[in-house]
């Protein structure tokens, strides 16, 4: 049973691992659905795990019961066995924990929240492309994330609808209705 245990603790750390990949290389949307699937994985580790405890609860009654009586090897230890399974079935069937479950969703959640602080935090040291000076008023590009600053970006766009981004690499084409104020 604490073999149990070990591989699901394991495998609650690479449910952790893998939504760092989804949310760093998915956007937003696939990274939503991605995410749930874990979500999944995570509330079928919570009924194996339940189940485990309860089995292992039986399994300890049984025992005691055994100690109990005068010729245990007359018993019929699977019947015994399954008496209490049922028995702590029935006690438990609604104190069944969501244990894993909150784990990933608290995981998840703090790197979202980091993520967005990153961001924030990213744009005021960063440089823009145009004028070479520190961003002030950080303005993002929802397609690309690339951040520019707000006055820079009212000069290019005055005349036209839309620019390519000038990070160098970046071959977004970033349309006014692109960019988001990260103030
Ligand atoms: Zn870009």
């Amino acid at each position: 049973m604490e073999e149990v245990r070990k591989l699901l603790d394991e495998s609650s750390r690479r449910l952790q691992d893998i939504s760092d990949l989804i949310l760093e290389n998915l956007t937003d949307e696939t990274a939503t659905a991605e995410i749930s699937k874990l979500y999944g994985i995570a509330n079928d580790m919570d009924i194996i795990n339940n189940q485990t405890k309860i089995q292992q609860s039986a399994l300890n009654n049984c025992k005691f019961t055994l100690s109990q009586v005068e010729e245990p090897w007359n018993c019929n230890i699977q019947q015994i066995f399954e008496e209490n399974l049922e028995k702590d079935n029935n006690k438990k069937k609604n104190k069944n924990k969501d244990e894993f479950h909150s784990i990933l969703q608290k995981y998840v959640n703090k790197k979202k929240n980091q993520d967005e602080l990153d961001v924030v935090e990213e744009a005021h040291t960063a440089i823009d492309p145009w004028t070479k000076q520190p961003i002030l008023q950080p303005v993002q590009s929802r397609e690309c994330k690339h951040i520019y600053d707000k006055r820079s970006i009212a000069c290019i766009i005055r005349n036209r609808n839309h620019f390519k981004c000038p990070y160098v690499g970046c071959q977004n084409i970033v349309t006014k209705e692109d960019l988001v104020d990260l103030d």
